[in-house]
């Protein structure tokens, strides 16, 4: 991607200090989606990039994984599965929990989400990795269900964190912050 088109993405993310909590930066992605050109730059380059995988599915995380996932899916001409939080699911599922700095979640997937091919090469997308602990939990779902995931991707990645070492797949990030 030009450092053009990386800079109109980045800038179009808002930044919110002290949500939900003090200490934190959100990253607020909705003023991305609102801006076209922003948001379309960030799926074209999507696209170029994972239209060589070959992938079955793309597994997008509750919520804001949705967004991104669901439509890149819909470019590649591939099935898109959720990954949500717990009892949100309505078919049986499987689940992992993982921690968080006081108690622990839980994400789910439903158990036949990929049975339509064997050993299906699967995406993992979300909005953005800070700890891992939530794309971790959600990588070992699309395996524990018989699937492969092959990479995951974020729009941000908060290197500092390093969030990545908690993945034992490959990730791929459009804009790290250090
Ligand atoms: P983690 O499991 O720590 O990698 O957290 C990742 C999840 O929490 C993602 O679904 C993000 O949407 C959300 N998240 C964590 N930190 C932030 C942040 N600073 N800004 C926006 N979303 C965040």
């Amino acid at each position: 991607m030009d450092s053009n088109t990386l800079a109109l993405i980045k800038d179009s993310i808002r930044v919110i200090p002290d949500f939900p909590k003090p200490g934190i930066n959100f990253k607020d992605i909705t003023t991305l989606l609102n801006n076209p050109t922003a948001y379309k730059a960030l799926i074209e380059h999507l696209v170029e990039r994972y239209k060589s995988y070959n992938l079955d599915f793309i597994a997008g995380i509750d919520a804001r994984g949705f967004i991104f996932g669901a439509a890149l899916a819909s470019h590649l001409g591939i099935g898109f599965v959720p990954i949500r939080k717990k009892g949100k699911l309505p078919y049986t599922t499987v689940s992992e929990k993982y921690s968080l700095e006081y108690g622990y979640d839980e994400v789910e997937v439903h158990i036949d989400a990929f049975a339509q091919k064997e050993s299906a090469k699967v995406l993992l997308i979300d909005d953005l990795l800070a700890t891992g602990g939530t794309a971790s939990a959600a990588a070992r779902l699309i395996e524990r269900v018989g699937a492969e995931c092959v990479e995951a991707c974020f729009i941000i990645e908060l290197a500092f964190l390093n969030g990545k070492e908690k993945l034992d797949v490959p990730i791929y990030s459009v804009i790290q912050e250090v």
